[in-house]
């Protein structure tokens, strides 16, 4: 049987609203401010890429709900709902490091919170529909128990696999998070649990600096359950592809969860203007089909792909149109203009400064290497 694929979609997403970039230098003189990265153009040209590709009539269109308080005190602190609540209501924009909030923000992070468990009611409810597609803002990665941080308020990914867990009585649920950026947040919150195998893949020592390193494996009862693989620039379609068949697909499959969640930051994407890692459509689209496969493996098909980052507003509908393809099993049938040629191998920076030497050495002078290397 091949399952039907949902859309958890909302315009009130829309009404969050981070504010401006704007820098100011001495003497107050300022630059044109330009909308900060997370804003609400980013979830139009997602909806809008699903309606014109036609992928839209192969999904199941649903909309989400305001998780409740005791939803939200699953994984986080009641101080933190507070804060959050209390400074909004105050107009502060920054409630967190890089968290920037409107009036409305505090009841659209719940609708983002309650829409991965309105994912969750429906791949153990409903016995047509077992893979979700949650378009969705606020992210949530960043959010750890106690703090709103990077865009995030409520980490939506561990409210909804919490909610698994307690409603649904699931035992093992795995949350993968390929979001450019480490998923601090959950790894914060599941730390010391091992009914959720936390993966997160993102770029190197990047952000945040002080996590995502190798050595965070967890901690007492959650030893072995936290797992990071921070990735250097450049990996490419071809380097996902590495790292999915050679270590994320055995650690899913020995650890054989109930349900998997992915926090699907797009922005790993080529054209993405905070990352360097340079996957494009096809890369995504594998991503998704392997997961797909993993959890009809190992889940019944149990997938939950709920939105995280990506910034460019050009490719970011492009990246996710290759998740939703992977999603979904079905392919749009439009070319990418912005595939990359394969690439060789890489050359290193001093043979790219000695192959210039040696061509032009004939007409110009340079210094001796050892002067400044
Ligand atoms: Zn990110």
């Amino acid at each position: 049987m091949i399952h039907k694929t949902s859309w958890i979609w909302d315009k009130r997403f829309l009404r969050h609203d981070t504010g401006k970039i704007q820098y100011m230098f001495e003497g107050g003189e300022v630059v044109e401010p330009c909308e900060e990265f997370e804003n609400k153009h980013r979830m139009t040209v997602i909806k809008e890429m699903i309606e014109k590709s036609g992928l839209a009539k192969h999904l199941v269109r649903q909309s989400p709900y305001e998780a409740t308080e005791e939803d939200l005190l699953r994984i986080h602190t009641k101080s933190h709902i507070q804060r959050v609540q209390t400074e909004c209501k105050a107009g502060t924009r920054e409630i967190g490091p890089e968290a920037y909030a409107s009036s409305e923000t505090e009841h659209i992070a719940r609708l983002s919170a309650g829409a991965v468990m309105k994912a969750v009611d429906t791949v153990m409810k409903d016995g047509e529909i077992r893979k979700v597609y949650a378009q969705i803002r606020p992210p949530g990665h960043h959010a750890s128990s106690d703090q709103a941080m990077g865009f995030c308020f409520y980490n939506n990914v561990a409210v909804g696999a919490a909610y698994a867990i307690e409603h649904y009585g699931l035992e093992r649920v795995v949350i993968l998070d390929w979001d450019v950026h480490h998923g601090n947040g959950t790894q914060d919150i599941f730390y010391e649990r091992d009914d959720v195998l936390v993966i997160s893949i993102h770029e190197e020592n990047y952000f945040p600096l002080e996590s995502g390193q190798v050595h965070e494996v967890g901690q007492g009862k959650g030893e072995g359950y936290n797992v990071n693989i921070p990735v250097p620039s450049m990996t490419g379609d071809e380097g996902y592809q590495y790292v999915f068949e050679s270590i994320i697909a055995p650690f899913i499959s020995q650890f054989e969860p109930e349900l998997i969640i992915i926090s699907a930051g797009q922005d790993a994407n080529a054209l993405d203007p905070i990352s360097r890692l340079m996957v494009t459509r096809e890369g995504f689209k594998y991503m998704a089909n392997k997961m797909r496969k993993l959890a009809e493996t190992h889940c019944e098909g149990r997938l939950i792909v709920a939105q995280e980052g990506g910034y460019n507003l050009a490719y970011l509908p492009i990246a996710t149109m290759g998740v939703i393809e992977g999603l979904t099993g079905i392919d749009v049938n439009w070319k990418d203009p912005h595939v990359l040629p394969k690439r060789k191998t890489p050359t290193t920076l001093f043979q790219a400064v000695d192959d210039v030497m040696n061509y032009q050495k004939r007409f110009w002078k340079f210094a001796e290497k050892k002067s400044f290397c």
